[in-house]
């Protein structure tokens, strides 16, 4: 991670000793409703801390340089807790992953009230546009008033991206997130777009999450709205200073985390200047539980700011294996080894 205009982890205060972070680690497994980033269970680290609590889950093919990041974000949260709010409910979308158009239904009936804003999972590998159309052709059915974005996660080269949302132009999408895997190439098509006359807007989330430098996206005038994590960036405070720094409106997601992780995002939606569009953070309902009671999830489309703690029976409940805890463990003392270096 490009640090150089970026304030350090933890407002600069030091790291807590390694033994106290590992005496509040509780790993557990949770098995996913839908199959998500090819994945069916969530491994994750419940962290207590002085704060309250956190939770660290680096994707497992994360080495322990980039999850490093997400570590430092836990500990923010268990050991500085969250920045003040600047606002009391965070608007949110809801999530269709790449399933097929007539399992549309089933998914949206997951969803409590009313859907206002909903992301819609598209390029996944295996899949052709004609299935992403048909996705997109029944959510528009299901949800006439409803405002649409896609989600390809980098999965189109150009010419599929271009062909794809201008074929997808008459659902009306608000914006395209990560049509393809670069920064240049998120410009090209954006600039290809707007030359065909078509007006959706391009929004940088690998491209931000991923990047050695997540302002050069903004530098390039790659992206019309960035998405944001709080966990690879580093925790809170450091992914609000980068939204800062870039100047464009933002737009906060999860990274398919328990109660306690979108926790996270919900404060860092709740501290930013501006919120225009619905945040990624209603995803709780893509598992099939949950490590705190109630569930941090949406009603009417926003998610209320409060404090959420980890359920001691839920932690029992879903106890990850001795093999996967003694795992996640050692990625801790990793993570830390890296942050200590840096
Ligand atoms: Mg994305």
């Amino acid at each position: 991670m490009h640090t150089s205009n970026l304030p350090p982890f933890f407002d600069g205060r030091p790291l807590p000793p390694l033994q106290d972070i590992l005496a509040g680690v509780h790993v557990v497994e949770i098995p996913m409703r839908v199959k998500f980033r090819g994945v069916t269970s969530r491994q994750s680290a419940l962290i207590h801390g002085p704060a309250g609590w956190a939770e660290f889950a680096a994707f497992m093919e994360y080495g322990a340089e980039e999850a490093s990041a997400w570590l430092a974000a836990a500990v923010e949260a268990a050991w500085l807790g969250y920045p003040e709010p600047r606002r009391t409910e965070v608007p949110v979308n809801a999530t269709m992953p790449a399933v097929a158009a007539h399992e549309v239904p089933g998914v949206l009936a997951n969803y409590e009230g009313e859907i206002h804003e909903i992301k819609i999972k598209v390029a996944e590998s295996g899949q052709g546009v004609d299935e992403d159309i048909a996705r997109v052709a029944a959510v528009r059915a299901a949800l006439p008033q409803a405002r649409l974005k896609v989600d390809a996660n980098m999965g189109w080269n150009h010419d599929q991206a271009v062909d794809a949302l201008v074929r997808m132009a008459e659902f009306d999408l608000v914006y395209a997130e990560q049509p393809v895997s670069t920064a240049e190439g998120l410009a090209r098509v954006r600039e290809e777009l707007r030359r065909r006359g078509v007006g959706t807007l391009i929004a940088a989330d690998e491209s931000v999450r991923k990047a050695a430098d997540p302002l050069r996206v903004a530098q390039l005038g790659a992206a019309d709205v960035l998405v944001v994590k709080a966990a690879p960036l580093g925790g809170v405070r450091r992914a609000r200073e980068v939204v800062r720094a870039a100047g464009l409106p933002a737009v906060v997601s999860s990274a398919l985390e328990t109660s306690v992780g979108i926790r996270a995002g919900v404060a860092l939606a709740a501290s930013l200047d501006e919120l225009p569009f619905g945040c990624g953070l209603d995803t709780v309902s893509l598992m099939a539980a949950d490590t705190a009671a109630p569930s941090l999830r949406s009603r009417d489309g926003v998610i209320q700011v409060r404090d959420v703690a980890a359920d001691e029976d839920l932690l029992g409940t879903w106890a990850a294996s001795p093999q996967v805890t003694a795992w996640w463990r050692r990625r801790i003392e990793e993570c830390y080894r890296v942050l200590s270096d840096a």
